[in-house]
């Protein structure tokens, strides 16, 4: 199998030069991550590595088995299956995900990830896949927090790095309240459990992530929403990669339509 791929590259690598066409392996972009196989008729790598964090149930998390697993594991699974690459997951820190791709250290990331205009800087997005909107955590008994202005003055904690995080940021440009004593932390889990602990007032994180830290801790957190503020995630592909988008937003396109991503939804309990 493993030769017939290797002769199979040849070929297309021969095809490509052939008619001129540039290819994903075509100057250092990064898309094959050193792998410069071509598994499929249109040039691209015959494996991805995509980057995650897999600290943000339901979408990413380390399942029994060890493996990382969620909604986004499973629809780029599909999605490398439509487009004809393998995924080959790699679990690191949320903030690291974008250097990692500008360091060829993954060919692209699901994470969750907001397509945010500060982030389309370094890097592209696909089409948005998941509508999403930032809550508030606070303990079940607290009853002064209603607002994401009521958080003024008090000690809140996010996961660094977030949109979350950016919210309680004085000074950048998506802050939406000014004053907050802001505990980073590097997983949404050891946030909620700081909270827990007493040690901060309120947690800012995505609403579906929100939902499962609370129904963990059944009865002792408690989940308060203000004004949503609207996200959209997509996947994050390096700049200039566009056959490997274009092949990304295909299947994703096909996986709206055809129903895929609402089972997938329904199945990771990503609504
Ligand atoms: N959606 C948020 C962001 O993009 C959080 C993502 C995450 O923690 N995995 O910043």
């Amino acid at each position: 199998m493993k030769k017939f791929g290797k002769v199979v590259a040849v070929m297309m690598t021969a095809m490509m030069v052939l008619s001129g066409c540039g290819g994903a392996s075509s100057g250092n972009t990064g898309a094959t991550n050193g792998n410069d196989t071509t598994g499929n008729e249109s040039g691209l790598p015959s494996k991805v590595v995509v980057g995650t964090n897999a600290e943000f149930p339901p979408f990413e998390y380390i399942a029994e088995n060890g493996q990382p697993d969620g909604f986004d594991i499973a629809l780029i699974k599909e999605v490398g299956q439509r487009a004809g690459f393998e995924v080959e997951v790699k679990n690191m820190d949320f903030d690291a995900l974008i250097m990692a791709m500008e360091t060829d250290g993954i060919d692209m990331a699901i994470a969750g990830m907001t397509a945010t205009e500060d982030r389309k800087q370094q890097v592209d997005f696909s089409d948005p896949y998941f509508n999403a909107s930032q809550v508030m955590i606070v303990k079940s008994d607290n009853d002064s927090i209603k607002t994401f202005q009521d958080l003024k003055g008090k000690k809140v904690a996010v996961q660094q790095g977030t949109t979350g995080d950016l919210m309680v940021t004085e000074g950048d440009e998506s802050c939406v309240v000014e004053g907050v004593e802001v505990k980073r932390m590097n997983k949404g889990a050891d946030a909620v459990l700081d909270l827990m602990n007493g040690g901060v007032d309120a947690v800012v994180i995505d609403a579906n992530p929100a939902e499962q830290f609370v129904l963990a801790n059944d009865g002792k957190i408690k989940i308060v929403t203000d004004e949503a503020v609207n996200e959209e995630y997509a996947i994050a592909i390096p700049k200039g990669e566009t056959e490997l988008k274009d092949a990304v937003n295909k299947a994703l396109a096909e996986m709206k339509a055809d129903g895929t991503m609402d089972k997938l939804a329904e199945q990771y309990d990503a609504n």
